[in-house]
């Protein structure tokens, strides 16, 4: 009889267990599907993300889901994406993307490439003075840029020099970044990939659009258990947002960064309300993170409670990956809970080991760290699917699920303890 009590028993511990995975996969197929456009700003995608997620957040059963709005300037790439290079195609986000400050361009351009063995400036902005070069796409290897910065910028400006735009070649795979998009500069800028680029095209054919959007409405989700205390707080969060589009066809699915950490977030808020915790709980879901932290920078300012009553904060960002170290960040004020963490690891063993990095503005606990909140940045890098960090290929379908398991875990014993 004991024994068959013992097996029920852990059939049902084996499927509460199997139960989160389920809604941590269903929620992170979701938000990586093209319904939410990569989760960027054009097409409302990160706004239609933040709905379903409301929604999950109330299946999950917790007491109060608020959204909180704030504003961002944008640019965006919600129109024509077109780029052929003597007659032949290129593929956004394979070939070629934009710079996230570019503005759009349309046209037919000569091209000008850099001679980056015997590097002349002089010569170049003789060359580029001349007529014929007037209009023209300077191309360049990108890390050389770095090299030269000031003669660089000063092809980035119109003031500067006649040239048209740049084309900077990069090794694949092909990187979209949206953390200076609140601006759009003079000149376009594009990358493209060295090994589908020739080094000695004539002309370039485009038709690339930009939108920049002033003031877009964007929220945060803010979920809430209550705890039988509420004097203190833990705070759980993770950014939804992500890159958006290049293009109509294109999109940034983003599972690893960060539908995993948000669909992560859910469980966890799902699991509280069902285990009534000792203190209050909130769970944030950030937008505008990866266009610089923009959604935890308004939270920080604008907190659900007073941050001196945070006693942690978890941020998770990146965990659908199969490194069994397991990188993290923590502020000084959460240097005593990293070694509970620390603790914990060493007898479960859920990771071989933590390793702790220094803090850096990477990622949303940053506001926090700076304003002395106990927190502590967990990140999945460096596994399989961290070679599709901010490419087209952080899919649904190359995101792996070894990890969600002892980040669960690990999170829900620190609570416990703490
Ligand atoms: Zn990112």
């Amino acid at each position: 009889m004991k024994r068959i009590l013992i097996i029920l028993l852990a059939m049902v511990a084996f499927q509460l267990n199997a139960q989160d995975l389920n809604l941590y996969k269903k929620v992170v197929k979701e938000l990586s599907s093209p319904k939410y456009k990569g989760r960027g700003y054009a097409f409302d995608g990160a706004n239609k993300a933040g709905k379903y997620l409301e929604k999950e957040f109330q299946k999950a059963g917790v007491d109060e889901v608020v959204c909180q709005p704030f504003k961002l300037n944008i640019n965006t790439f919600p129109g024509k994406m077109q780029l052929l290079v003597d007659g032949k195609k290129l593929v956004p986000g394979e070939d070629f993307t934009m710079r996230e400050f570019s503005p759009g361009v349309k046209g037919e351009y000569k091209l000008y490439y850099i001679d980056t063995l015997n590097y002349n400036s002089e010569k170049i902005f003789a060359d580029l003075a001349r007529p014929e070069n007037k209009d023209a796409f300077v191309v360049c290897d990108f890390w050389f840029t770095y090299k030269h910065s000031a003669d660089f910028k000063r092809l980035q400006s119109k003031a500067g020099c006649s040239n048209a735009g740049l084309i900077y070649t990069w090794n694949e795979p092909l990187k979209f970044y949206k953390a200076y998009g609140e601006r759009v500069i003079e000149k376009p800028m594009i990358w493209v990939t060295a090994s589908s680029f020739p080094t000695n095209a004539k002309s370039v054919k485009m038709n690339i659009e930009n939108e920049f959007l002033q003031d877009n409405e964007c929220f945060n989700v803010i979920a809430k258990v209550e705890g039988k205390r509420h004097d203190k707080c833990y705070l759980f969060t993770a950014h939804y947002d992500h890159l958006g589009v290049l293009g109509k066809k294109v999109f940034f699915a983003g599972a690893h960064d960060n539908a995993s950490g948000t669909a992560t977030i859910v469980t966890l808020a799902a699991h509280y309300a069902k285990n009534r915790p000792e203190y209050d709980m909130y769970f944030v879901a950030f937008s505008g993170e990866d266009a610089n932290l923009r959604g935890s920078e308004w939270y920080a300012n604008n907190p659900s409670a007073p941050l001196q009553q945070v006693r942690y904060l978890i941020n998770l960002d990146m965990i659908a990956d199969n490194n069994p170290v397991q990188y993290c960040e923590v502020s000084d004020p959460g240097m005593k809970g990293y070694e509970l963490f620390e603790k914990i690891n060493s007898q479960k063993g859920y990771f071989k080991s933590l390793n702790r990095g220094k803090l850096a503005g990477n990622s949303d606990h940053y506001p926090f760290a700076q304003r002395g909140v106990p927190c502590i940045f967990l990140m999945n890098d460096d596994g399989d699917a961290y070679k599709y960090y901010h490419t087209i290929h952080d899919t649904w379908e190359n995101a792996l699920f070894d990890n969600y398991e002892p980040i669960f875990k690990i999170v829900v014993d620190f609570i416990e303890q703490y």
